[in-house]
């Protein structure tokens, strides 16, 4: 029951945030109480490959949201982000002056875009100084830290959301609202491969301690988050399957690639790959009259959609209709700025977050101990 809510949430939400792109633009202005293009003021914690190459070009895109101000252990670097962007140097803190943000009334909402090792403790920081708080995914690297920092947002009063942006993504929204229209017919099996081929042996995504685990925290997470937003249901039990070569300099402390079987209390069957050692972007859901398939699935550009019978020998591509925002990071940094103006929660906040990371620890053990792990209705493991 709270599985379907939350669903029909995500796409209501998706609907709603669809319909202020199309024009409605009033209704959630008047919602806030005023201020009709009010934009929220964002700080960028974690001037790296996402944070500068991704979060930080889309501000532009955005209708309630703006870049105000900047995070870094670098001050050259963010001096040079922050002239190219327009944001005044009295905004750029670094790591040791990051809590007196708490003084600077420009800063609405703190973006969290560092190593995994550090989400907790930036939220917390963050919280504390009673600003809002968008953290990156994986949440943390377990769920007693997702907890706490739940527990602090919520404590402060403060909204806390997940970057989790394919809930922004057009191809995967179309997919979604097909998949519940019934088109597929009964759906039977969702499948989904995700994963690189990763170079570097000294990222700290290969370092246990800050990264958390391997392909599956980081590439694995978008399988398992679209196996419940795809099919709306959540998994009652998880099997997994390991294998890394512990002699190849890259894992040494983290895993390669996982498999994981899902169960669905319907029935449903989800099927992922995990994986550092090879190229795979991929979301097929079948039904008992159709398939539908993404690949890529969910990739920053150009993912793709096709529709057609169970054999595929028939499948159409389909052009979805756009999303909620001009892109899916728009739309994303956007939605918290619009739960925070209106006082909503976010479609994927914190607990959308904790309930990942608590699957996820269900994954590694099955795989270590070899066996089945039942979960209980809010993921624990049971
Ligand atoms: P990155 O290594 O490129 O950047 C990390 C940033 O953290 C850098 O600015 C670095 O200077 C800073 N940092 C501070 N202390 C550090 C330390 N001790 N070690 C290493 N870096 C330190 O990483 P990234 O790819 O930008 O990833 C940042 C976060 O964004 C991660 O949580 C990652 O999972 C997430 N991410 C999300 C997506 C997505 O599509 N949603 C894509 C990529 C990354």
């Amino acid at each position: 029951m709270i599985d379907k809510n939350r669903r029909s949430l995500v796409l209501a939400a998706g609907g709603a945030l669809a319909a202020g792109t199309m024009g409605s633009a009033g209704a959630w202005a008047q919602a806030a109480g005023g201020g009709a293009e009010r934009k929220l003021g964002y700080a960028v914690v974690g001037l790296g490959s996402y944070g500068l190459g991704m979060i930080i070009p889309q501000f532009k895109n955005c209708k309630n949201s703006r870049l105000v101000g900047l995070v870094s252990g670098d001050p050259a670097k963010a001096k040079r982000v922050a002239a190219e962007y327009g944001v005044p140097e009295k905004n750029i803190y670094n790591y040791q002056n990051y809590d007196s943000i708490r003084d600077n009334p420009d800063i609405d909402i703190v973006y969290v875009c560092l190593p995994v090792s550090m989400h907790a403790e930036y939220t917390i920081r963050a919280a504390k100084a009673g600003k809002h708080v968008m953290c990156e995914k994986p949440m943390a690297v377990s769920s007693a830290e997702c907890e706490a920092m739940i527990a602090a947002c919520r404590q402060a009063g403060k909204k806390l959301m997940i970057g989790y942006r394919c809930h922004f993504e057009p191809t995967n929204l179309e997919a979604i609202r097909r998949a519940r229209a019934g088109e597929i017919g009964k759906l039977r099996y969702f499948r989904s491969e995700h994963g690189f081929n990763f170079g570097n042996p000294d990222a700290w995504r290969l370092k246990k301690a800050m990264s958390g685990g391997g392909s599956l925290m980081d590439m694995g997470i978008y399988a398992l988050n679209a196996s419940r937003y795809m099919t709306g249901e959540e998994p009652v039990a998880v099997y997994a399957v390991e294998s890394t070569d512990k002699k190849d300099p890259r894992f040494r402390e983290v895993e390669d690639r996982i498999a994981f079987e899902l169960e669905f209390p319907s029935g449903v069957i989800g099927s992922c790959m995990s994986m550092y050692s090879a190229a795979q972007n991929h979301i097929l859901l079948m039904g008992d009259k159709g398939r539908i398939e993404l690949e890529p699935a969910t990739a920053y550009h150009g993912n793709k959609l096709w529709v057609g019978n169970g054999h595929g020998d028939d499948k159409n591509e389909v052009t979805p209709p756009p999303g909620p925002g001009a892109t899916q990071w728009a739309g994303q940094l956007d939605h918290l700025s619009q739960c925070v103006l209106q006082n909503r929660e976010p479609i994927v906040g914190g607990e959308e977050g904790l309930r990942d990371i608590r699957i996820i620890e269900a994954i590694y053990r099955s795989a270590r101990e070899k066996r089945r792990i039942a979960l209980g209705p809010d993921a624990r493991m049971v």
